[in-house]
């Protein structure tokens, strides 16, 4: 049997019919950049989040950097933002000449330890940028409390939890804006790159708009020195059909996400593999189900000889990354993110996977642990 980490198709082969009409629409258009169909889009995600404003963006990772930008981040400034997450985190933050200061994750959820902010805060920090990782929310109450006492702006990078929540309220709203992906990868990707960043601060959303198009209001008046970065029409288009379907979408996550917990309870494989845990008062749409493995590299490696995709989000933290030597970080300094990167492997969740290939992956990964 083969069970892909991801099967785009799957999903695919559902909304065909749908997401090409939108696209034929668009081309009988001929109107690719920003306009109607990006506006469309953004009132819908608005909406879905609960937020006031939202700005269509190219990535997520441009989300970030224009976030940044638009709180007036610059050189010298100081992020604080964890070192187990997708670069493009800490790497927004460097774009701007700005300096990542990273805290530890906590090891039951891998988010952000909020217990660990205080100490790294100094006149130079601006923000925090917490990272909702592998589809959870971090404990925002915590880092708002903080953000609020410090006088610090909160960032969500929401890239991997579009339709989270914690304590009833969507993941967008829970800082002063958040940053969402459409990676295709995400639980909500488009047919190439594209973004979004959601806020109810009416002047940062103002100027986040006047940022994505080199910091013009009126054309070719520049208030501020901003960059390119729209969201296409096309992937508007395509983002809205699939919009419709991303709760129903995240629900089979969910549901595989829970059979996967009655599937290695019975086949006895919790004391060699430990499942994600979910904080009380969330509500988690599992864009990955990441575990904690013994042998975990070798456990991979016979996985994918028996057809089993997985990926191990994320290998190296940030602070022990080479383009970050000058920050002078070492081995020791984040001993949980460090641990869990030397443990994690995110096995397949999508919400189209048969019950078989459940089992299948489970039973593959009982039979690995039978013999080791
Ligand atoms: C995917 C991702 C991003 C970047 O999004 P892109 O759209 O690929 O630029 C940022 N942060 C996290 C945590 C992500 O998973």
């Amino acid at each position: 049997m083969r069970v892909p980490l991801l099967d785009l198709k799957a999903q695919y082969r559902e909304i065909r019919t749908e997401v090409m009409a939108a696209i034929q629409a668009v081309c009988d258009e001929q109107g690719f950049i920003l306009g109607p169909r990006v506006v469309e889009l953004e009132q819908a995600v608005a909406k879905y989040v609960g937020s006031t404003h939202a700005v269509g963006v190219a990535s997520g990772s441009d989300a970030l950097l224009l976030s940044l930008m638009a709180m007036g981040v610059g050189h010298g400034d100081e992020v604080i933002t964890v070192p187990f997450t997708f670069f493009a985190t800490a790497g927004a933050i460097s774009r701007l000449g700005a300096k990542p200061v990273f805290v530890d994750i906590k090891p039951d959820t891998f988010n952000m330890d909020a217990s660990q902010i205080e100490k790294k805060i100094t006149a130079r920090t601006k923000a925090i940028i917490p990272v909702h990782l592998f589809g959870q929310c971090a404990d925002m109450d915590a880092i708002n409390d903080i953000a609020r006492r410090k006088k610090l702006r909160v960032i969500e990078d929401a890239a991997q939890a579009i339709g989270a929540a914690r304590k009833g309220v969507r993941a967008g709203v829970l800082g002063d804006v958040g940053c969402f992906s459409f990676f295709p990868s995400k639980n909500l990707g488009g047919f190439g790159d594209g973004g979004m960043i959601t806020t109810n601060d009416r002047s940062l959303s103002e100027s986040l708009a006047s940022l994505r198009v080199h910091g013009s209001r009126v054309k070719y008046v520049h208030e501020q020195v901003g960059i390119n970065s729209r969201l296409d029409a096309l992937q508007a288009a395509v983002l809205r059909v699939k919009l419709n379907y991303l709760d129903r979408w995240s629900e089979g996550r969910r549901k595989n996400a829970a059979k996967y917990e009655q599937l290695f309870k019975d086949a006895k494989l919790l004391d060699r593999a430990t499942l994600p845990k979910t904080d009380a008062g969330n509500h988690h749409v599992f864009n990955q189900f990441t575990i904690r493995a013994q042998k975990r590299d070798e456990l991979r490696a016979y996985l994918k000889d028996k057809g089993v995709g997985t990926e191990i989000y994320y290998p190296i933290p940030m602070h022990l990354q080479s383009c970050y030597r000058e920050l002078t970080y070492q081995k020791g300094d984040f001993p949980v993110s460090e641990r869990a990167s030397e443990a994690v492997l995110s096995l397949p969740i999508y919400a189209e996977l048969t019950d078989d290939q459940l089992a299948y992956v489970a039973e593959t990964i009982k039979e690995f642990y039978s013999r080791h």
